[in-house]
């Protein structure tokens, strides 16, 4: 268990200097103790407290990062609304090396191909995981380095035979994958390869005490880069493994679970398998491997990925530049609205739905509505007339109509004058947008 923030204040050195960041000693202790920051923002910490501390000081699950930037734990609580979560859990689809070149290929592309735009945002899957279930260590390796000249995602490599490790994982090292697995019978040798090519290895029990036992051996080879894979291939177990292993690396600081977790998918049907893996993005997987590929069955499992990892302290914001809705052109009308990205992209669908092409010009509220930026003194008019002028429309456009919320339609006067344009005051609610653009003389 870890140390209490008096235990680890009383290592400390007592200067109160402020240099690491936080104003007193006893300030930057809680934050160690709460896992929330890091020993070596202090300068002056001995080498005998240094020793003591070290574990306390360290993060309740360690941030292990391999391919191209996929970052896996280093999170600090359970639930969102205690902080955040900061690492989306990793995606990764598989890919059997029984199947045929072509097959592979073409999955490759299919899998190259996942990119997702969703309010304003960009978001794809991680990585392609590749299973030696033809057990040959030559077909593995080639597979392994045909998929790895054929795209640039992070690679895992999965296997139980050490040998089609041995010759696979040196091959694309310099693309640091993530290999596994590493258990009971052959974790020495797979921890020294990992420790060879400086890759993350995946230690794999059956079961939460065997693991434990498996990470404590393995931590005595000096080697700490790992991911835990508790064995488990049912969703109920699987659920109750992740769940556990999250407490007590978190309430507990138990340190042998300090590590991230890989979940595995169990069913065939898409849509089952895709349920599933929502389970394990909920609650705690850092990163899935699954067999489903298409655009269609990840957007859901993407999608509720994104939500849950986005910060409720940031909302979602769009560019507050300004955008053309359609084949834009010299009449083309001009609305305002917030950069909170509900806020317009309602606004955008409605506008869309209009079939007038338009520029929207988003005011940046800091993500906020209009109503709550007008509130907050975020949706003035001296700042809409500035944005206005810096967004370049005017050389876009003949006329001088300005449309804002009907909201804040109290702006209205001070804006016309401060902008020299006319603002005409639109529907309160963007619903209203559509039959108030037939009343528009283009
Ligand atoms: S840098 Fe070290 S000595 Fe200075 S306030 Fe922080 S913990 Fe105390």
């Amino acid at each position: 268990m870890g140390l209490t923030g008096l235990e680890i204040y009383k290592q400390l050195p007592k200067k109160n200097c402020g240099e690491c960041g936080t104003p007193t000693c006893l300030a930057f202790a809680m934050a160690l103790a709460s896992g929330k920051g890091s020993l070596d923002s202090c300068p002056y910490v001995t080498d005998e407290a240094r020793e003591a501390l070290d574990s306390a000081s360290a993060p309740p699950i360690k941030a292990i990062k391999f391919g191209n930037g996929s970052v896996l734990g280093d999170e600090t609580v359970l639930f969102r609304h205690d902080k955040t979560f900061y690492h989306p859990t990793t995606i990764l689809i598989q890919i059997s090396d029984t199947l045929s070149d072509e097959e592979i290929f073409a999955k490759v592309d299919q899998i190259n191909n996942l990119e997702y735009d969703r309010v304003g945002l960009h978001y794809s899957v991680d990585g392609i995981a590749i299973v030696n279930n033809s057990n040959e260590p030559s077909r593995l390796t080639d597979v392994v380095k045909s998929i790895s000249e054929k795209t640039d995602k992070s690679i895992v490599i999965l296997s139980e035979n050490i040998e089609a490790l041995e010759a696979s994982v040196p091959q694309v090292s310099e693309r640091k994958p993530l290999i596994g697995f590493a258990n009971s019978e052959n974790f020495e040798k797979v921890v020294e390869l990992a420790k060879e090519n400086k890759v993350p290895v995946i230690l794999k029990a059956d079961g939460l005490d065997s693991l434990n036992d498996l990470v404590e051996k393995a931590q005595k080879l000096g080697y700490k880069e790992f991911v835990l894979d508790p064995g488990s291939r049912t969703p109920s177990q699987t659920l109750a493994n992740l769940t556990h292993l999250r407490r007590l690396s978190i309430k507990k600081k138990f340190r042998p679970f300090g590590y991230p977790i890989i979940a595995f998918t169990s069913k065939e049907n898409p849509l089952d398998e895709i349920a599933e893996a929502s389970i394990y993005v909920a609650k705690y997987a850092s990163a899935i491997v699954l067999k489903a590929s298409s655009k269609a069955q990840l957007l859901p499992l993407l999608t509720f990925l994104q939500n849950l990892y986005t910060d409720p302290q940031k909302p979602i914001q769009v560019e507050p530049t300004l955008h053309a809705v359609g084949e834009v052109n010299e009449n083309s009308p001009v609305y305002i609205t917030t950069n909170f990205s509900l806020t317009y992209y309602s606004v955008e669908g409605e506008v869309e739905a209009s079939k007038i092409p338009s520029y929207i010009l988003p005011i940046d509220t800091d993500g906020t509505s209009v109503l709550t930026a007008y509130a907050a003194g975020k949706f003035e008019p001296e700042k809409i007339a500035d944005a206005l002028a810096a967004c370049g429309v005017a050389d876009k456009v003949s006329h001088r109509n300005v449309i804002i919320p009907g909201y804040v339609a109290v702006i209205s006067g001070k804006l016309q004058e401060k902008s020299e344009w006319k603002v005409v005051v639109g529907p309160r609610e963007s619903s209203g947008i559509l039959s108030f653009s037939k009343t528009l003389a283009l």
